[in-house]
């Protein structure tokens, strides 16, 4: 079943927990994906980055991520995620979205105010919720090697995050304290007290991205400060990667889809185990 943005951020305020939110831009990953909802009955909420349209259009991902989100009697939330112009937005919404996120981050805090605004008023007319983005997770979601450390002078500041939530409207802000899109070259660190002063300053749920490798601890102590959605991708990417590399070197393995069902019950592991450290489910 589908259940809205808010709704799931409600149902995690409740519990005190975090929401995994993975992007699923490969079949196997919302396969697996969707059978870690199933088995723990926990929101996931699926998303669909801007930046993975080249591996495969939303065209042809999102409907049926949507098709599948929709006869599970799990909840799932269908987010666009990293959208970068209202009109790709507006595309994920028409084909069954039913969430989206706008990053305007490295635009100036006045177009970012205004660009944001435009996507809130669209998707509030379809009772649809909105994340914002300001501060800036270098990066992208690509897994560029050459990313890795978070750059302090880049970490939102909380009275600017204030002075953005109230003027565009959102319904939850992700913003940067230490974690960065791809893999970490050296241990993330997160800002635990900036979280703390942007949950009480904008008023909102926050939004870790780069949520991929960090301790258990870390997912811990940052959603007790705050945060509710966590967006997931790189080491779910990975492990399918592990899991099918030795079978392609393997002489007796002759066809793809073994190597598309190992990728499948790796994303299914990986994904489970983060959705229980967020559920604090272990
Ligand atoms: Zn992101």
């Amino acid at each position: 079943m589908i259940i809205g943005l808010n709704e799931a951020l409600e149902y995690a305020e409740k519990n005190q927990c975090g929401l995994a939110a993975v992007n699923t831009p490969f079949f196997a990953a919302v396969l697996g994906t969707i059978e870690v909802g199933e088995a723990t009955g926990v929101p996931i909420i699926l998303q669909f980055a801007q930046v993975h349209d080249p591996i495969v259009g939303i065209e042809n991902m999102g409907p049926a991520m949507v098709a599948l989100a929709e006869r599970s009697e799990a909840p799932f939330v269908l987010h666009v995620d990293h959208g970068e112009d209202i009109d790709y937005i507006r595309k994920g919404l028409d084909m069954g979205f039913n969430s989206c996120m706008f990053d305007g981050s490295h635009h100036s805090f006045d177009d970012n105010v205004r660009l944001t605004r435009e996507v809130v008023e669209m998707a509030h007319d379809r009772g649809i919720g909105v994340e914002g983005e300001i501060g800036m997770m270098t990066g992208n979601e690509n897994g560029d090697p050459s990313q890795g450390e978070a750059d302090e002078t880049l970490y939102t500041d909380a009275d600017e995050a204030a002075a953005f939530v109230e003027a565009t409207g959102i319904d939850c802000l992700a913003a940067s304290f230490g974690t960065v899109h791809g893999m970490y070259h050296k241990e993330p660190h997160l800002n635990l007290d900036l979280i703390t002063r942007l949950r009480e300053r904008t008023g909102v749920p926050i939004v870790m991205h780069g949520g991929s490798g960090l301790s258990d601890d870390d997912y811990r102590n940052a959603t007790q400060r705050g945060v509710r959605k966590i967006n997931y991708y790189t080491y779910a990417a990975k492990a399918a990667l592990d899991a099918a590399r030795p079978l392609a070197e393997d002489p007796e393995v002759l066809l793809w889809p073994t190597l598309a069902m190992a990728a499948r019950d790796a994303v299914r592991e990986d994904v489970m185990r983060f959705v229980k450290v967020l559920a604090n489910k272990n």
